[in-house]
């Protein structure tokens, strides 16, 4: 079958002669349909996160229809159109059995501890597969995961509406943050240096907060991951609100433990989403209208067209997707 691979760092290559996945026990077989590239695939792609093995198959941002379900499976249809859940807890561990599968200690990443999506056909378990409506259209696909991650993240933060929120940061997922605010009928505010990521969060209901100087939030959302950034997140918090890291940095960062007690300010990490509550909440979110997950779309490459893809992704204000139709109904499919 095809493949987008990572023949080493930098270098993809899209080839014809990949194996095809089997489907085990308990899994289908997705034919994808769209994929969406994110930052954690760019490090990868530079080598600075680690793949088991070149050459590998990275990406874990997608979706399709289901063409093969494997032995014990019941619930999953040949034709089911779906989007993947892309993090795989183990499903017996502490965490897991409390339903934070974000905290299992063993959960495979696709894309990093499990082949990725960038390939015309992959397996997955199907419990990690979530039927959606058979016209969803395949950017939407492409785009679901991280509305997954964003809507949770406001979700967990209590955000009512008329609260006002600092997103900052806006890349794709600062952007679907604002988005999901946005419609929780809060007011984000956004900071951001990029002019055309800026230019995109203020078409998804967010306001510039560059000019507000001294203003504090009862919800600030950190999404750059960037030290100094952080830092200013941190003094821009209300008393008595909510700090959320959605960024992250391997570096050590200033905080004075006095100021967040005394403001009895929360910093809470949060990462992904859990199995099985997260992606159906979202779900239900974009079947009501209330969520769309394509707002933050900007650029389309044929999966043929990979190499351009990645090329290109840095530049994009907004989100980068794979599209995989010319690739629809080659042999095996
Ligand atoms: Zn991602
Ligand atoms: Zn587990």
């Amino acid at each position: 079958m095809k493949a987008i691979t990572l023949v080493s760092p930098r270098e993809i290559s899209v080839v014809d002669d990949w194996p095809e996945p089997e489907c085990g026990p308990g899994e289908v077989i997705v034919q994808m349909r769209g994929v969406g590239l994110c930052g954690t695939d760019l490090a990868a792609f530079d080598g600075k996160a680690a793949v088991p093995a070149f050459p590998w198959i990275i990406g874990h941002e997608g979706g399709g229809d289901i063409v093969r379900v494997g032995a014990d499976v019941s619930d999953r249809a040949v034709g089911d159109r779906v989007v993947i859940e892309p993090n795989i807890g183990c499903g017996h561990c502490a965490a897991c059995a409390a339903g934070r599968s974000s905290l299992c200690e063993t959960r495979l990443s696709v894309g990093f501890g499990m082949s990725g999506l960038l390939a015309e056909r992959v397996a997955i378990p199907a419990d990690y597969t979530w039927v959606v409506d058979r016209s969803t259209p395949d950017v939407a696909l492409a785009c679901f995961e991280p509305l997954v991650v964003a809507h949770n993240a406001v979700r967990r933060a209590g955000v009512r509406p008329g609260d006002d929120a600092l997103v900052v940061g806006a890349g794709s997922v600062g952007q679907l943050i604002c988005h999901a605010l946005a419609q929780a009928g809060a007011q984000p505010w956004v900071t951001e240096p990029h002019p055309g990521r800026m230019q995109l969060a203020l078409t998804l209901g967010a306001k510039a907060a560059q000019d507000r100087d001294g203003v504090l939030y009862p919800f600030v959302f950190e999404t750059s991951g960037v030290k100094p950034v952080w830092e200013n997140a941190l003094t821009s918090v209300a008393k008595g609100g909510l700090l959320s890291l959605v960024g992250f940095t391997r570096e050590p960062v200033e905080l004075v433990p006095m100021d967040v007690v005394r403001n009895q300010i929360t910093i809470r990490g949060h990462l992904i989403y859990d199995h099985p509550a997260d992606f159906p909440a979202t779900l239900e979110a974009v079947r009501a209208g209330t969520l769309v997950a394509e707002q933050a779309v900007q650029a389309r490459y044929s999966a043929d067209d990979a190499v351009a893809a990645f090329a290109a992704v840095r530049e994009v204000p907004g989100k980068t997707w794979i599209d995989f139709s010319d690739w629809y109904g080659t042999p095996g499919g």
